[in-house]
């Protein structure tokens, strides 16, 4: 039998426009960790959501990796390729009767759920009631009060309570698309990642995606979130966000800046092409210089 790697990280965008410094960030943060560690290092088109993807955005992000220097390992994932498997992990977790039919539209959870720490708290209207499925009809993870208890490599400590703090979340959508925190955490099982690297607006995503690895008995790789680079309004950039798409005839800039925003240092100043940039950013890589910072109000995820 092979040996599973020692570290395999990845890069997760989502194709709803062209890679903006936001993603960037994320993108070399995770990279050179991997690198770093000898590491191997995938690419992972998050197309989950259809109703959000932007026709030729995945090949674009791709381009714009490649502009900029980013080698990945195998082929690119797509999830928009693997709903069976997410389908079998949707009847795994039904099978352990942690899942629910849910009829509720948005304006009943918000009439009746209190605000929580990511969106409105389900309510639990449908919890018991015992639903058939159907059309514009979700399926809910029953989540419980254990706690979930992990250490973010930047943020430290974490601790969630998820059924309090976060409630009963969608596993797969009332328009019958599979939710992001479950196919997030297939593919990171079937993909064998053991390091994820990405933006700390998915720190609360976390405590969901260990609960869900728990209960599908799939390991929890090691998780570092990094601060995410904001817009002028405080707010997390977004890919359609258009004001901020990198540069492809300015690589090595969009890569300093990169570097610069993730609190690194070069020992003997910044290198002058974007060869040299790798070859010192990789030696040079020290997530311990990441400075946490609070989370940006986060990015809305169903
Ligand atoms: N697809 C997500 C995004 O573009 C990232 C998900 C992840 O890294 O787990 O924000």
């Amino acid at each position: 039998m092979p040996r599973p790697p020692r570290y395999r990280g990845r890069f997760a965008p989502s194709p709803t426009g062209p890679l903006h410094f936001g993603s960037l960030v994320a993108a070399l943060a995770s990279c050179l960790d991997a690198r770093s560690h000898g590491g191997e290092w995938q690419v992972r088109i998050e197309d989950v959501d259809r109703t959000r993807e932007v026709p030729g955005a995945a090949d674009a992000q791709l381009a714009t990796l490649e502009a900029l220097g980013f080698a990945w390992d195998g082929n690119v994932v797509r999830q928009s390729a693997r709903p069976e498997r997410y389908d079998a992990a949707l009847q795994a977790l039904a099978r352990a009767g942690r899942t629910y039919v849910c009829a509720c539209s948005r304006r009943q959870i918000a009439a009746a759920g209190r605000p929580g720490a990511d969106g409105w708290i389900y309510p639990g209207t449908c919890r018991e009631r015992g639903l058939e499925d159907g059309p514009h009809r979700a399926v809910r993870l029953r989540t419980d009060d254990a706690p979930v208890v992990f250490v973010d490599r930047v943020y430290g400590d974490i601790r969630c309570d998820v059924e309090r703090e976060l409630g009963d979340f969608v596993v797969r959508r009332a328009d019958g698309q599979h939710a992001y925190q479950l196919a997030v955490v297939v593919d990171d099982a079937d993909q064998g990642v053991t390091h994820v690297v990405r933006g700390a607006d998915l720190l609360l995503s976390t405590p969901r995606q260990i609960l869900l690895q728990r209960l599908l008995g799939l390991p929890s790789p090691a998780y570092a979130h990094v601060p995410v680079a904001l817009g002028p309004d405080g707010r997390k950039l977004s890919k359609q966000d258009a004001a901020h798409p990198i540069e492809h005839a300015r690589p090595l800039a969009a890569l300093l800046a990169a570097w610069d925003f993730l609190g690194q240092r070069w020992e003997s100043g910044a290198p002058g092409t974007v060869t040299a940039f790798w070859e010192e950013a990789v030696r040079g890589w020290r997530l311990e210089r990441v400075t946490p910072r609070p989370p940006p109000p986060l990015a809305e995820q169903s």
